[in-house]
């Protein structure tokens, strides 16, 4: 500013000593038009170093600015200051960059950017190893160009990344891969790739070994029973002290066979999968039948059976496995409840859902243990189960058969008054027409 007014008043010196000397010299006109030239001129040649200042090479793109003085000066210096910060700026953000980029190299897992058309921005050098990507030839490349596979392109295209996608890297069989996508900024997206070959190994000799031990424990624990059950069928002919062991170790290894069963179960739940023809299963027969069995197993306790059900409500899925996760809950319900209870059994087809619904007058469950109830081997009270023959894995098959039919379990209860749990499927698994989707008995059996 003050050198603005300098300015001004350096122009208005020059009007009047122009005008003084056109007066002495009788020419007042012509000699401030010279004047004004000059002071033009001058003005012209400081624009010109200005711009041959700013157009200079990069070599010397931190080179002073020309020396001028007034408003000039000013103009160089405050543009040279800016410079300055700009300079100071960018090799701040490239530091950061340069250590983003280098910490994201040294990472084992893949970090894939995609835009919003779906090809590749940038990535770091894992996932050159994990995905087989070429830099730069792969770049603005679309990603399902480069990983074709079925699965992959329909997670990518989903837009619905909440879960994560395992599947085998890009032709390298052996190795599997765990995808991740999360979206930001515009439709962009983030993909994370994660080498997962040796938790998979693990997890598959995991699944393997429960399988095994539990196959293999079969033959000896029916051995074993069969014996308890000879020994108990000539029970006078023991001593009397023996009586109450004995019968101990009966019921000790129904319960061993009843563990057996239910990890068998599970694990030919965890390593096999449903076929896409499935059965039609009829709601009413299936209740129908779970009742009369649940009846018959609990003959002391004389429960009441309360079935509600639409006539002509089919679900589609496999009928064993849905017989199995349905029963499970009623039997819970009419073990956990004391004789002369009452036990609801109820299908709802509603806006979302088709919730098939199983409510009991039972001891209840306090809540601090519903979240729990799913996990293998979860019981409230070791001895209340082992009383009532539990093994703690009847809610995980609940859980798992649902998962399976892409219906999840929901559990309410009051401690004390009941205990309430919904299966809830998606309306997408309420049959059409009631014979339209039937499979053959064969189909069934290969599962
Ligand atoms: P278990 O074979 O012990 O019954 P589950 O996995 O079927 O194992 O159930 C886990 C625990 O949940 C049971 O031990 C029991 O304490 C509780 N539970 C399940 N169903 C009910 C119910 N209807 N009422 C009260 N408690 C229940």
């Amino acid at each position: 500013m003050q050198n603005w007014r300098s300015e001004l008043n350096r122009l208005c010196l020059l009007l009047a000593v122009a005008a003084i000397t056109g007066y002495a010299v009788g020419h007042v006109s012509w000699v401030m038009l010279i004047s004004l030239c000059v002071y033009y001129l001058y003005n012209l040649y400081q624009l010109r170093r200005f711009n041959l200042w700013l157009n200079r090479d990069s070599s010397e793109s931190d080179s002073e600015p020309p020396v001028s003085f007034g408003l000039w000066g000013d103009i160089f210096d405050g543009i040279y200051r800016l410079q300055k910060q700009e300079r100071r700026a960018n090799s701040y953000l490239a530091s950061i960059i340069d250590k983003a980029q280098e910490s994201s190299a040294a990472l084992e897992m893949a970090f894939v950017m995609i835009n919003k058309q779906g090809n590749l921005d940038w990535w770091n050098f894992a996932a050159e190893k994990l995905l087989g990507l070429q830099h730069p030839k792969d770049r603005n490349q679309s990603i399902t160009n480069l990983i074709r596979n079925p699965s992959f392109s329909e997670y990518f295209h989903s837009e619905n990344y909440d879960e994560t996608l395992k599947m085998e890297a890009p032709g390298e069989s052996s190795k599997i891969l765990e995808f991740q996508i999360a979206l930001f900024g515009e439709n962009e997206r983030l993909m994370i790739v994660r080498d997962i070959t040796q938790l998979h190994r693990l997890e598959s000799m995991r699944k393997d070994f429960v399988g095994n031990v539990s196959h293999e424990l079969g033959t000896p624990i029916t051995v074993i029973k069969g014996y308890l059950e000879a020994i108990l069928d000539n029970l006078d002919a023991l001593d009397e002290k023996w009586h109450k062991p004995m019968q101990q170790m009966q019921q000790q290894s129904m319960r061993m066979e009843n563990i057996v069963r239910d990890l068998l179960m599970l694990s030919s739940l965890e390593t096999k999968g449903l076929t896409k023809t499935q059965d039609v299963i009829d709601l009413n027969g299936l209740f129908s039948e779970i009742e009369s069995d649940t009846q018959q197993m609990f003959k002391d306790k004389a429960h009441t059976f309360e079935l509600v059900c639409p006539t002509a409500l089919s679900v589609v899925g496999k009928r064993s496995e849905m017989y199995s996760a349905i029963s499970n809950l009623v039997v819970n319900a009419a073990k956990y409840t004391a004789a002369g209870g009452h036990i609801k059994l109820s299908a709802n087809k509603g806006a979302n859902s088709l919730d098939i619904t199983v409510q009991d007058n039972g001891i209840g469950i306090e809540s601090h243990h519903i979240p729990r109830l799913t996990e293998r081997f979860y019981r409230i009270d070791g001895s209340r189960s082992s009383d009532t023959g539990g093994t703690g894995l009847g809610l995980a098959i609940v859980k798992h058969i649902l998962a399976r039919h892409e219906a999840e379990l929901e559990t309410k209860s009051i401690y004390g008054q009941g205990s309430c749990f919904i299966c809830r499927l998606p309306l997408s698994r309420v049959a059409t027409s009631p014979t339209g989707q039937a499979r053959s008995e064969k189909e069934t059996e290969q599962i």
